[in-house]
């Protein structure tokens, strides 16, 4: 099922009384998700990305703007009727029931020419928990279980009644590290297996970028760029894109264009032609630099951490933006790690400009 939000807007009273007015927790939302794929809905905390799932789900009514499901206007549906599973962070799984019955339940629900036949409830049931592979939990209840299997229960809970759309809260962020990564990739299988499409809702940028199809990046409210995980990651729009995804995070320079030139310090450390001459702030991802005894960018250099092949270093630059940035190289180009300094030449296509007045706005 495709879905399609068109200029989606959701505005809230501010409840704040020394700054009333209104929060704009969704700003004109216009993009498309492809049937069949799951898109990773990434941003900080506030941002509005549990506001754009209550909206597809129909918990929240916009403000304006319209949602279609497969060509067909919804956005006056009530939720019930929209087709749709949820999941929420907190399982929210019914302690005194059993797994069978938490799963049973939404179908249990069903009202009037909606209501199955038993036998057809069951089979549901349980081929949902073989889906999501608790069919050997059916008779313990939801304290009888760890926290990935509850969020297995939830999710079965969410798929029993067949939704043509998925869409998932935070998921995973009350699980512990191993869990969260084994339950991620869970989620990915069952989304493969059953094709439904899915919105997953994250803060998270490893964990949008490692199961998405499709990932939509969001600050304050507002979209900054949608897109292939890896495209995003190799061509973010602006900083706040370029800084939000990545591990290590990319390195910030403050910096100016001079023909043709990038200069860090008045140095010129990269060819960047057709650029326009001005002040610039140099976005250079970790793996963008290259140990070089020549290099023009001369760094100090302030650790070394070996992770096999690989080294990370962390150094630092009077003209970056944090007191430290890392560059990730390969260890056996690393002559001397107790040097006070290093020196680097950048890969271009790891290297992003962007210039400091849009930034600021
Ligand atoms: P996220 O899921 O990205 O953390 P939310 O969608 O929960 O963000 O919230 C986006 C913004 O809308 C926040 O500023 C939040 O305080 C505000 N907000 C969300 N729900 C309500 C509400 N029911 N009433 C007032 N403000 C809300």
């Amino acid at each position: 099922m495709k879905i399609e939000l068109q200029n989606l807007t959701k505005k809230f009273p501010n409840r704040n009384r020394k700054n009333p007015g209104e929060v704009i927790a969704v700003n004109d939302f216009t993009f498309e998700i492809p049937d069949g794929q799951l898109i990773g809905l990434l941003g900080p905390s506030g941002c509005g990305k549990s506001t754009t799932l209550n909206l597809i789900c129909g918990l929240e009514k916009p403000t304006a703007g319209k949602i279609f499901f497969g060509g067909r206007d919804v956005t006056a549906l009530p939720p019930e009727l929209r087709g749709v599973g949820m999941v929420f962070q907190n399982y929210a799984l019914y302690p005194h029931m059993t797994v069978r019955k938490n799963i049973l339940f939404p179908l249990e629900n069903l009202k009037g020419k909606d209501k199955l036949p038993q036998a057809e409830m069951n089979k549901r049931a349980e081929d949902a928990a073989r889906l999501v592979q608790i069919d050997e939990l059916m008779d313990r209840k939801p304290g009888e279980l760890s926290g990935g299997q509850q969020q297995r229960v939830a999710i079965a809970r969410a798929l029993v009644k067949l939704p043509q759309v998925l869409l998932l809260d935070e998921p995973l962020s009350n699980l512990d590290a191993r869990l969260r990564l084994q339950t991620r990739e869970e989620i990915r299988k069952i989304q493969r297996a059953t094709k439904i499409t899915t919105v997953f809702v994250t803060h998270d940028q490893e964990e949008a970028i490692s199961i998405s199809d499709l990932i939509v990046v969001m600050k304050d409210g507002l979209l900054q760029q949608i897109g292939k995980p890896q495209e995003v990651y190799d061509n973010p729009q602006n900083l706040f894109v370029a800084k939000f995804l990545g591990t290590p995070p990319i390195g910030i320079f403050r910096g100016e264009v001079r023909s043709g030139k990038l200069c860090i310090g008045g140095i010129p450390v990269l060819s960047v032609p057709g650029a326009a001459d001005g002040k610039v702030l140099a976005g250079i991802r970790p793996e963008g630099f290259l140990l070089r005894e020549d290099g023009p960018l001369c760094c100090s250099l302030a650790g070394v951490e070996v992770m096999g092949r690989e080294s990370s270093v962390v150094a630092s630059h009077p003209d970056c933006e944090a007191a430290s940035f890392r560059a990730i190289v390969d260890a056996t180009q690393l002559a001397d790690p107790d040097a006070e300094k290093v020196r680097f030449a950048l890969k271009p296509e790891k290297v992003y400009l962007f210039d400091p007045q849009t930034e600021a706005r």
